[in-house]
């Protein structure tokens, strides 16, 4: 295969370890420190597949604790106020760092533009330090930024990555929307607030695995519907309220036909432009959706696959959230991509192995994190558009680095077969770096909210735990949630000028004047909980990366879902729900 570098000696101790595998069980090393680790678990006929396509060993950790630690390589909501460690700087910044990371941490513009270079912390490796310490030490030294965005993104700076965006608020993964507020992932969509995973809208609050919609709240995994609310796994509905599984349909109210002024009359009945009205109708809603079945793996279009929330796949096996993909195993969090393993996070890539927020046409790509446009690298971090690089962070544009060490073509070779070999013999080769290099705090990425942990467990594991901070509501007058007007109409400019405590953490935080219009315009009460809180909660109905076994309500085969806390849903397998619904 085209793929094999050119390393003699490491090859030679590699090949009998590939040709030696066959099925077998293996004890996963994090088995006394993970709360998730999975203990045992099988290295299967597929899995020596891939592993043989990669030229990798078998992985030492069980699939749990290697997604676990590709997820603390993201952090989808959480911003800070910390120092810039830029030369010279003297005001805080907005990062996603944390404050108490020990990473320097340049502010973006600086990161990009400033009078620095990667190359100068490049040394050559020296075996007696011991690769991950040499590499952690390089980490510490590189500079890392103190976000990433897009430069075609105007107006949203408290934004995470995505492209083409306008006025992203609090969000992160915005593409081609204007407008986003409090959001996680939006392709398309204009107007959006408080919502996840939404596509090809506008107008919408509180919306979670939508798509092609406008003008509505609280709806989860709904298409083509107008100026409805409370609505679960419609289609094509418009003017409905506290639905669930509908399909063409007006004036529906809790799943029951009326007129067009009954229906009128009701709504404004539920007064949704309060917090009291809303709360009264939550829990008849959500009563509503769980007396009836749902669709348990939320797949469409899934052939060959295994795993939840895939859609238009093939061959994928152990996945979630996987979409316009072939041959993937153990995927994450993926979009048109093939032929990989072990991956989080990832667009139009391929041929990738044990990598976090690898991306953007990246090929042959190994035990990495957070680069772009990379091709026949590893262990590689905060890079972009390089190639033939291995053990480097914070690169742009070059080849033939390891170390942050420049070399020749030639000289490239020889100096990484001398490290690989190194490597194969101490065991130390194959899998991603561990937890301690990833520039996010355990509670404060993904991984604290598919796995979450105690300060104690993420310190057990090797991780950064950080403290909420809320360093910059000092001195601004605060407002208990209690205090905080019921209905929007009554909601003054002045709560602008306040930090609303947080019902449930305590935490303060702030309304901005976009938000109060978008509240205004729309008849939604001012929230009182935290945005962080907010998004956090939204996953208990999105799915949040992990599979979980339970079995048809209808028919009792067994199944994978999304859903969590079985006991309140009827899940239906695919076929079953077929039947029934559509
Ligand atoms: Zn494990
Ligand atoms: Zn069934």
């Amino acid at each position: 295969m085209g793929m094999q570098p050119k390393t003699p000696q490491f090859d030679a101790l590699l090949q009998p370890i590939l040709d030696a595998l066959v099925p077998h069980t293996r004890t996963c090393r994090q088995k006394d420190i993970s709360k998730y680790c999975e203990g045992d678990f099988d290295i299967t006929e597929t899995d020596i597949e891939f592993l043989r396509m990669f030229r990798v060993p078998p992985p030492p950790c069980c699939p749990t604790c290697r997604r676990q630690r590709r997820y603390a390589y993201n952090n989808p909501v959480h911003f800070y106020k910390r120092k810039n460690d830029a030369p010279e700087a003297t005001m805080n910044i907005i990062s996603f760092v944390p404050p108490n990371s020990p990473l320097k941490v340049f502010d973006y513009e600086y990161y990009l533009e400033g009078d620095w270079s990667p190359l100068t912390y490049g040394k050559l490796f020296e075996k007696e330090v011991g690769f991950l310490e040499q590499l952690y030490t390089l980490r510490l030294a590189v500079p890392q930024p103190a976000i990433t965005r897009d430069p075609s993104n105007i107006n949203s700076d408290y934004s995470i990555n995505g492209k083409n965006s306008k006025n992203a608020y609090c969000s992160s993964a915005v593409f081609g929307s204007e407008d986003i507020w409090y959001t996680l992932l939006a392709h398309g969509c204009r107007e959006i607030m408080d919502s996840q995973a939404v596509r090809k809208s506008e107008q919408l609050y509180n919306a979670v695995r939508s798509r092609s919609s406008s003008q509505c709240s609280y709806i989860y995994f709904t298409q083509d519907c107008i100026n409805s609310h409370f609505l679960y796994d419609c289609r094509n509905c418009q003017d409905c309220f506290g639905c669930v599984n509908l399909r063409n349909k007006r004036y529906y109210f809790f799943n029951k036909e009326l007129t067009k002024e009954e229906y009128n009359e009701k709504v404004a009945s539920m007064k949704m432009q309060t917090r009291s009205g809303v709360a009264k109708i939550l829990p008849e809603f959500w009563a509503l959706v769980y007396a009836n079945p749902v669709k348990a793996s939320r797949n469409e279009n899934a052939i060959d696959c295994s795993g939840v929330a895939i859609t238009n796949s093939k061959d994928c096996t152990h996945v979630t959230d996987c979409e316009k993909s072939e041959h993937e195993r153990y995927a994450d969090s993926v979009i048109g991509h093939k032929d990989s393993m072990d991956i989080y996070g990832t667009g139009g890539s391929e041929l990738l192995y044990e990598t976090s927020g690898v991306g953007s046409g990246c090929s042959n790509v190994k035990f990495s994190a957070q680069s772009k446009n990379i091709t026949d690298s590893e262990y590689i971090l905060n890079c972009r558009q390089c190639d033939h690089c291995f053990a480097s962070v914070g690169l742009q544009n070059k080849s033939f680095v390891i170390f942050n060490k420049q070399f020749t073509e030639e000289e490239y070779y020889i100096e990484l077969d001398r490290v690989k070999m190194i490597l194969i013999n101490s065991g130390e080769y194959g899998e991603l770096f561990d937890f301690k290099f990833s520039p996010f705090a355990y509670n404060g990425s993904f991984a604290g909210i598919s796995y979450p942990l105690s300060e104690e467990e993420i310190k057990m594991l090797g991780a950064l735990w950080q403290p909420d901070v809320d360093s910059e509501f000092g001195g601004i007058a605060t407002v208990n949630a209690r205090d905080v007007p019921d209905s929007i109409d009554d909601a003054k400019d002045d709560i602008l000028d306040k930090a609303i405590i947080c019902e449930e953490s305590g935490r303060p935080f702030r309304i901005i004047p976009s938000e109060l219009q978008f509240y205004r315009r729309w008849k939604i009460p001012v929230p009182i909980i935290h945005p962080y809180r907010r998004m956090k909660d939204r996953y208990k109905y999105s799915g949040a990366g992990r599979s979980y076994h339970a079995n048809c309500s209808k028919c009792n085969v067994e199944l994978e879902t999304i859903y969590s806390d079985q006991e309140n849903w009827i899940l239906y397998c695919d076929q079953c729900f077929q039947e029934e619904i559509l």
